[in-house]
């Protein structure tokens, strides 16, 4: 039977689009290559702007995230700066009169509420179920499963989150190798953090603190050599190195662990859909994490995807038109979290005299001038339409 909506991948993103469309009479399925209560990168944290909390109150799972211990850390201020160049900024989550500027959230938590939620409503999640291909005719979407012997899955939209948009032909994809390595680890420091945030930008490349449960998550960007260096120092040469970037704007750094290492790229779908299928999340766009942009981007697809499928007669859930109608409500939010990660990775990469004097200037105006900073600050909390 034609299903109407078939969303391959129930991570963050592809839960989200599922919840968003649960209180419908919709025949919405879920395939997920995870078992049952397995939950991929459980070490990982995400950046949440306060709009995606804004989205996770609407699908009902902010209520379980934010009562589950060590879940999720407000970020109630961004303290921005660059080492050796004049300028720095503070963002406030109080100036924008929001009661954070964003969340850490664990990625475990978050697709624990998330996947209870899901096995609440009265959405069809298959687990350990792998697409292997997505394709179709113009009627329908046809979803191939790895395993050989279940027939494909048929719907009227197919909806690609699993986080590379493998299965999916026919989307052409740019790629641009920055050529740096983020260095991730825990940092502990004598001073507790009080919810405030810390974006650096230093001859290496950006690094952050963020605050995470009692110490913070450290992102350092660096070249290969540079990060194999650091991956082999010991933790006292390391919490050195790290201070001296920082200078103790944080405090004194106590203790590190968890040091991991992964090539940072931005790749992206320069058009994420297909006859009667969208991609999204990660898999329309994987971006630096510098400014913490991509999961948010990600979530605001699955939103938006879920508001213009409720807003289809069944009949033209899939359709050309319906396809058209999504693709530019995302054209100005997507094409803007992509540039403006890409420029700052650029501006603030480069570790140019002549660069970082504007780039002072910037950051120094920004703080200065309050429409600018407002507007800069809205950007990364609600994203760009
Ligand atoms: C290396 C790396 C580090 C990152 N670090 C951070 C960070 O520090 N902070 C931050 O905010 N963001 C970070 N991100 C981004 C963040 O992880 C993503 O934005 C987020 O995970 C995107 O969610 P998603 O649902 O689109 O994809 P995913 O989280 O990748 O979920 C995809 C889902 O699809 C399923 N799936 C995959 N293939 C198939 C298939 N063929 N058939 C069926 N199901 C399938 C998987 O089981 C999974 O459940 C990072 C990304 C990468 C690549």
């Amino acid at each position: 039977m034609l299903a109407d909506v078939v969303i391959v991948g129930a991570g963050p993103v592809g839960a989200t689009l599922a919840l968003a469309l649960a209180g419908d009479d919709l025949d919405v399925r879920v395939l997920d290559a995870r078992a049952a209560g397995e939950t991929l990168r459980g070490d990982r944290s995400l950046a949440l702007s306060h709009g995606a909390r804004l989205i996770f109150e609407r699908i009902g799972v902010w209520g379980a995230l934010a009562a589950t211990p060590d879940a999720t850390t407000p970020i109630t201020r961004i303290d921005i700066s660059q080492a050796g160049g004049i300028g720095a900024m503070e963002l406030a989550a109080e100036e924008q009169g929001v009661p954070a500027l964003g969340y850490v959230v664990s990625y475990r938590a978050l697709q624990a509420a998330l996947d209870a939620a899901l096995a609440r409503s009265r959405v069809a999640v298959r687990h350990a179920t792998t697409a292997s291909s997505v394709g179709g005719t113009p009627a329908y979407a046809a979803v191939t499963l790895a395993a050989t012997e279940s027939d494909p899955v048929l719907a009227r939209l197919a909806a690609v989150a699993d986080g590379t948009g493998a299965s999916v032909a026919g989307i052409t994809r740019r790629r641009h190798d920055y050529g740096q390595v983020a260095v991730i680890a825990k940092v502990w420091s004598e001073k507790h953090h009080d919810g405030l945030a810390y974006e650096r930008f230093t001859p290496d490349g950006p690094m952050a603190l963020l605050p995470e449960g009692d110490h913070y998550g450290l992102v350092w960007t660096a070249t290969p050599e540079r990060a194999r260096a650091l991956q082999a120092e010991d933790d006292a040469a390391f919490l050195a190195e790290l201070a001296q970037r920082f200078a103790r704007r944080a405090g004194a750094f106590t203790k590190v662990a968890e040091r991991r290492s992964f090539p940072l790229a931005m790749e992206y779908a320069s058009k994420p859909a297909t006859a009667r299928c969208v991609v999204l999340g990660n898999a329309a766009q994987t971006l630096h994490p510098v400014a913490g942009q991509g999961f948010n981007v990600g979530l605001r697809d699955a939103w938006e995807l879920s508001q213009i499928v409720l807003d289809t007669p069944r009949g033209a859930v899939g359709e050309g038109p319906m396809i058209e109608r999504y693709l530019r409500a995302r054209r100005t939010d997507r094409i803007a979290g992509i540039a403006f990660t890409h420029g700052l990775v650029r501006i603030f990469g480069n570790d140019a005299p002549i660069v970082r004097w504007p780039r002072g200037l910037a950051l120094t105006l920004l703080g200065a001038v309050p429409a600018a900073k407002r507007a800069f600050t809205r950007a990364m909390l609600f994203g760009l339409r």
